[in-house]
């Protein structure tokens, strides 16, 4: 049941958009006790759109699930924290959500992440903990956990994530499906709770390369309420998508296959990479020398930005409000002591410090100009090849709970996926195969494809060519 395919059924009269919703209620209420990837969902509200909704439209009648840090009129946004969860309703809708509902898609229901997108594995949500549906003893991934999962467990048809750092892209990764980080600037963030600005970019999860362009195509382009979006024409991403990859120059980068990936990992992007190969691309050996440094600036600018972000959940007019304040600054930090969870607590305080007089010059401002240097070995490296091919992740899906007390261990998962939204580039996750891992249970491994700035068409084309080719 692909976007694809059920737009065509829709068109021809065969189903309605009622029914898919009936039947993604149902699956819900029999699946998703065991992945847990739903925070809400609203099956009256959605009805009541697709009564009014037309079909005509390129994404018409498609339910698609949201991730519960976008703004939708009237409906909750938890981002997954407490600070939210008791009484926020949207009071408007995000400008992803407005593109969406002007293709026709319906926006349904809201789907579980890390804490204010803090985090790989949704294990900091503060509502719930998402199981990955290919073992329930293991974490889906993060941020985006809620969204990857529904979509691999045939609870949603098509989800929003956001990446600030490989959100979209690792728990797509991790449960077997298809996750788009596009280029900064390429969607609107209007009405994304804002994590670090200068990192965070919204998009699709979905289950096949053509779904994730379909959706790309209905959410990219200028929205003059967000500065940061680029004003220039959207290409068509689906007319390039069966090209195929002969003649293409596709890097492999020596940085991106040192120690500490797993074998089975390892096994199946070489092997995809082969694939590409048989069916012409050029495997081009390249070098990104400051890729090493990528995790430690990301941990410096993300909190820093993540400091002044959160710092308007204040118990005054956002968020939760402490009940036992005795004056406004116990107020404040009664509310937030109460609200944050223990990893957006660290963010914070890292954030603050490294902001701080004193310390600014030594970590934020030497980490931009590590940023810059990152942002440049992509450039020359673009000048060699048209994509770049790496894992998405070290290792697949790990057991819920490992990393409980090693906050630095969780950080370095995210190893392959921070470098492209520090160098603001597109990146795609597609599946390439699964890792037989800790008796024989099969666990999907995520071929990561990076692109020169505004290169989804290039990226989705190589990623049709590697979906056909393991489907084949
Ligand atoms: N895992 C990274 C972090 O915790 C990235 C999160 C994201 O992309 N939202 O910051």
């Amino acid at each position: 049941m692909t976007l694809a395919s059920l737009r065509r059924q829709l068109v021809a009269g065969e189903i309605t958009s009622a029914g898919i919703l009936h039947h993604l209620s149902g699956e819900i209420a029999i699946r998703d006790g065991r992945t847990a990837a739903y925070l809400s969902h609203d099956l009256e509200g959605a009805l009541a759109e697709a009564a009014r909704v037309d079909l005509s439209l390129p994404l018409g009648g498609i339910p698609i699930a949201i991730k519960d840090n976008m703004n939708v009129l009237g409906q909750p946004c938890t981002c997954g924290s407490k600070v939210l969860s008791e009484n926020y309703r949207s009071p408007y809708d995000a400008t992803v959500i407005r593109k969406l509902r002007d293709a026709g898609a319906i926006p349904f229901g809201r789907m579980n992440q890390d804490e204010f997108a803090m985090g790989s594995s949704t294990e900091n949500s503060a509502l719930q903990a998402t199981r990955n549906p290919h073992d329930p003893a293991r974490i889906p991934g993060g941020s985006s956990g809620g969204s990857a999962a529904a979509v691999a467990d045939g609870t949603a048809i098509a989800a929003l994530g956001s990446d600030t750092g490989g959100s979209v892209r690792q728990p797509a990764s991790h449960c077997g499906v298809v996750g788009l980080k596009p280029s900064y600037g390429r969607v609107s963030r209007y009405g994304l709770v804002a994590f670090a600005s200068s990192l965070d970019q919204i998009g699709p999860l979905t289950q096949t390369v053509e779904d994730a362009a379909l959706v790309l195509q209905a959410i990219a382009g200028f929205d003059p309420f967000d500065s940061t979006s680029l004003d220039v024409p959207v290409p068509d991403y689906l007319c390039s998508l069966h090209d195929g990859v002969k003649g293409l120059r596709l890097g492999v980068p020596k940085e991106y296959f040192g120690e500490g990936i797993d074998p089975g990992v390892r096994r199946n992007v070489e092997a995809a990479i082969q694939n590409l190969a048989g069916q012409g691309a050029e495997i081009v050996s390249i070098s990104l020398p400051h890729a090493g440094h990528a995790v430690a600036t990301y941990y410096v600018i993300a909190p820093a930005e993540a400091s002044s972000n959160l710092s308007r959940f204040d118990g005054i007019r956002y968020g939760h409000r402490s009940g036992t304040s005795c004056d406004i600054l116990d107020l404040y930090k009664k509310s937030r002591e109460e609200g944050f969870g223990a990893e957006v607590k660290r963010r914070i305080i890292l954030g603050t410090y490294v902001l701080s007089s004193g310390y600014y010059d030594a970590y934020y401002g030497r980490a931009q100009k590590v940023r810059t240097l990152i942002r440049r070995d992509f450039e020359t490296a673009f000048r060699q090849v048209d994509a770049i091919l790496s894992p998405v992740a070290p290792t697949p899906a790990r057991k819920i709970g490992a990393f409980a007390n090693d906050p630095l261990h969780e950080y370095l998962s995210d190893i392959f996926t921070l470098s492209a939204n520090l160098a603001g580039i597109p990146g795609i996750s597609v599946p390439c195969g699964v890792a037989d891992f800790d008796g024989g249970i099969a666990l999907p491994v995520g071929l990561h494809i990076l692109g020169p700035h505004l290169g989804e068409a290039r990226l989705l084309q190589i990623a049709q060519a590697v979906e056909t080719r393991v489907g084949a």
